[in-house]
């Protein structure tokens, strides 16, 4: 304590220069903003996930749903996603209310007065006054950051969560990825040692980017990159990647990494970034999962999806049980309940009451 790193002792054009990993610093202290996979640490991973179990059996019963119903009472969420969204939006939403607090929401920022001119600073700065918390989406990549900084450095310095920005980060979308992989390789070592393949279109897949930087926090983890040339990961993301000392393999090849593969994580394509309908031009038919492979995938084998799909997994697959993607996109309510108890340093109160609770 004491010399903790704050967004209030740096100006933006430092803290905007400095590398994910050092900008992840910033973010410790409170006000405990959430706006990069970077920022996490494998022992907070673990306490969140522990927390997330722990939160989800306590709201199996009654008495244990009215006390989570108590911890946040108090406080008051805002939700502003400028992007289309259905689960995140829902699951942050319904973790809100999980733990007491009531939200208020803005999903499209034609219905807020950056309509009349003013500022998308001014906006969140209005939004502030209402909220002791932000949760956001946005389509500009740092967005979340720049409010973020900008918040703490007025009087009012809330917390703020990046439910999605732009192509670059989904940090809460990787915190119930990590969540869901704990729990389906609980029984066989965790994540350690586990095979990872990346399927679609990695190069604007903003989950992707966050997931596969938390992966490089296990052990012996490796990862495969399967997807048409155009659509292939970043650069960028290889090169933190390679500093991690991550093992990974770059390829199109999916029917040759199906069989080696714990876990597919499939995504779509985001034809919403194409500037001139590019995406149509490529031929995917290859990257895409039915029933005809499941007889190669491993028995502990899980897939994943971060949700809404098209056509890369065929719903003849959903009753496998290897499919996972409906209960990952559940683990999100509670992954995201844990992260919002942890961002108000309430998490000791639910550590207590889950060591006297009859599981
Ligand atoms: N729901 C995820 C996101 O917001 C994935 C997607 O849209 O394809 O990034």
């Amino acid at each position: 304590m004491g010399n903790e790193k704050k967004l209030s002792g740096i100006s933006w054009q430092d803290f905007k220069e400095l590398p994910l990993a050092e900008k992840g610093e910033y973010f410790q202290a409170p006000p405990c903003h959430t706006l990069i996979a970077q920022q996490f640490s494998r022992a907070q991973l673990e306490e969140l996930c522990a927390l997330a179990t722990k939160i989800r059996r306590i709201s199996k019963r009654r008495e244990g749903s009215n006390f989570l119903r108590t911890l946040l009472s108090d406080h008051r969420a805002m939700l502003y996603f400028a992007q289309p969204s259905s689960r995140t939006y829902l699951s942050f939403s319904s973790a809100c209310k999980l733990l007491g607090l009531s939200t208020i929401d803005v999903r499209d920022s034609k219905t807020s007065s950056e309509v009349k001119g003013e500022s998308p600073e001014d906006t969140i700065r209005t939004f502030s006054s209402y909220a002791d918390m932000i949760i956001m989406r946005h389509p500009v990549g740092g967005f979340a950051e720049r409010v973020a900084w900008m918040l703490s450095n007025t009087n009012r310095p809330i917390p703020v969560l990046n439910a999605g920005s732009g192509a670059d980060q989904h940090p809460t979308q990787a915190l119930l990825d990590i969540y869901t992989l704990e729990r389906s390789f609980e029984k066989i070592g965790g994540i350690d040692g586990k095979s990872v393949a990346f399927v679609g279109d990695l190069a604007r897949g903003r989950t992707v980017r966050s997931l596969a930087w938390l992966l490089t926090l296990y052990t012996d983890v490796k990862v495969y990159f399967v997807a048409p040339e155009q659509l292939q990961i970043g650069a960028d993301v290889l090169e933190l990647l390679d500093a991690a000392g991550m093992e990974y393999e770059v390829t199109q090849d999916f029917a040759a990494v199906m069989p080696k593969s714990d876990a597919l994580y499939m995504t779509r394509i985001q034809d919403e970034w194409d500037v001139e309908g590019e995406s149509t031009t490529i031929d995917t038919a290859s990257f895409c999962i039915n029933e005809e492979h499941l007889d190669v995938l491993k028995e502990t084998a899980v897939i994943m999806h971060p949700l809404p799909r098209r056509k890369e997994i065929s719903t003849d697959i959903d009753n496998d049980p290897r499919a996972m993607y409906w209960r990952q996109m559940r683990n999100g309510m509670w992954a995201r309940a844990a992260l919002i108890l942890t961002t108000f340093d309430r998490q000791d109160e639910v550590n207590e009451y889950y060591a006297d609770y009859d599981k």
